[in-house]
């Protein structure tokens, strides 16, 4: 999972870039980059949360107003610094790109890269070949003249790249020269938001993972870059866009789950509203379930769960308690790379509360339950502080399967319901009940309102059915 975005401005760009990869450090806090141009490319990339990379001195440094950045959570790849984007090659113009998903063909695309273009592969990240396919494409006899010369080029470029490269791509782009691309693979599995601002001399454009920072910024909603869209904005700001394929629409569920912040609208879908939702259909189905099972107080596994947690609580009637107070200083337990790491922080992170646990039937409420690893301290912590009954629920549906378009469950031994059944979750957390969400009731939750195109979201994780197939997801279905 990352985040991205490109800018096309009447001002200088840096400062903004900063301000999304702060906004989008939820979507990765492995490393942080930034590519601007005014007649050559500036960049700046680290490892580390955006405020440890960039300073005001080398902000200063990347001159232009036409400019992309991008926050590293690795899915494909090592942890080299030329693992962290942008990355860029020189060969045509200049094009330097960021990336959120991951590609499923990978091996066959690095075959087509090295052995028939004899390109060099500097990393083992799936980007670079995405970089050089797009480069490929754009190196083709003749000179564009005009915009709308190369925005033709441009098309057929895309256009061939969305033939060949499998998987799942929001992508924004700057050519020296040229302008700011962004694109969005035909399934639209991962989300890519824009948004227009008036300013001095004309409009200005922004694309990114999320509209976060669009009010702090100044800038509009226009919605979302559609699946297999193609958007240019050239140097004087002349925008072209074009849909390059229409196949079925496939967006992650998974964002809504976990990884968007609440305040998002993604794919027409206001996130904080579907979270509300999910606890709405958890309350609806543990009152059916469990009638008779009535907790003293509801505590969400702070703090993606408080949402749907306080919707839970207001449903069965019970009262919501911030029991487990969290430290906003440490990172989110699930991006963290390392299962050390991630149970050494938990207890670092979270504080139960005594007078709101002690004696009490506590009903827990997590947004999901992914390795199983931070519920079950989660709940030892809670019993610890003398809870007389443990209850779990999650407002997503068990994760059995391995994600492989961007997010980070590599194996089902590491899902825990991928190797338990329910049963032995139940007794694995120490609870006295657990209840999952049904996935029709999550598919209920993030579709019932708005004016949106979701039918038949991406589930692989919960379902099997994974709908972009490359080699390696081919293997598994
Ligand atoms: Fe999202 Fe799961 Fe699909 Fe991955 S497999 S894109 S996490 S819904």
């Amino acid at each position: 999972m990352c985040g991205i975005a490109g800018i096309y401005s009447h001002k200088p760009v840096a400062n903004e870039l900063y301000e999304c990869i702060v906004h989008l450090q939820h979507r990765g806090q492995d490393a942080a980059g930034m590519m601007t141009y005014d007649k050559r490319m500036h960049k700046h990339k680290g490892s580390g949360l955006g405020n440890e990379v960039f300073t005001e001195d080398n902000l200063r440094l990347l001159l232009g107003n036409v400019g992309i950045s991008h926050n590293r959570y690795p899915t494909h790849g090592g942890f080299s610094h030329g693992e962290i984007q942008p990355v860029w090659t020189s060969v045509p113009y200049g094009i330097a790109i960021a990336h959120n998903g991951q590609i499923t063909n990978y091996d066959e695309l690095v075959e087509e890269v090295t052995q028939k273009e004899k390109r060099y592969l500097n990393t083992t990240s799936d980007t670079e070949v995405l970089l050089h396919i797009l480069a490929k494409e754009l190196n083709k006899d003749g000179t564009p003249q005009t915009s709308e010369e190369f925005f033709d080029l441009l098309c057929e470029a895309v256009g061939t790249l969305f033939k060949k490269v499998k998987g799942a791509y929001s992508v924004t782009g700057i050519i020296i020269g040229k302008g700011l691309i962004v694109f969005r693979d035909p399934r639209g599995i991962r989300p890519l938001v824009r948004g227009e601002r008036d300013n001095k001399g004309g409009k200005d454009y922004i694309f990114a993972s999320e509209n976060t920072m669009f009010y702090s910024m100044g800038y509009e909603s226009k919605g979302n870059v559609l699946p297999g869209e193609l958007i240019y904005v050239d140097n004087d700001g002349k925008v072209f866009s074009k849909r390059l394929v229409k196949e079925e629409f496939n967006p992650c569920i998974f964002e809504y789950v976990y990884f968007a912040r609440p305040d998002a609208v993604l794919n027409d879908v206001g996130v904080y509203r579907s979270r509300l939702r999910m606890g709405q259909n958890l309350a609806y189905a543990w009152m059916k379930k469990h009638p008779y099972v009535v907790p003293d107080i509801v505590i969400p596994a702070p703090s993606t769960a408080n949402t749907a947690a306080l919707s839970f609580a207001h449903e069965i009637d019970v009262r919501y308690s911030e029991g487990l107070y969290k430290n906003p200083f440490v990172g989110r337990t699930f991006i963290m790379s390392g299962q050390k790491e991630r149970k050494r922080s938990i207890k670092h992170k979270l504080v139960p509360q005594d007078t709101e646990i002690r004696d009490k039937k506590v009903l827990i409420v997590d947004d999901s339950i992914v390795r199983g690893n931070t519920s079950r301290e989660i709940v030892k912590m809670v019993r610890n502080f003398g809870a007389k009954e443990v209850y779990f629920v999650s407002a997503c549906p068990p994760v059995k399967h391995p994600c492989y378009y961007g997010v980070d469950m590599p194996t089902s031994e590491e899902l825990i319901a991928g190797n338990k059944r329910e049963e032995e979750i139940k007794k694995y957390l120490g609870v006295d009940v657990l209840l999952y969400q049904e996935i029709d009731d999550l598919v209920e939750a993030v579709t019932r309102k708005g004016d949106h195109h979701i039918k038949n979201p991406c589930m692989a994780c919960l379902d099997g059915h994974y709908k972009v197939n490359g080699r390696k997801v081919h293997e598994l279905v």
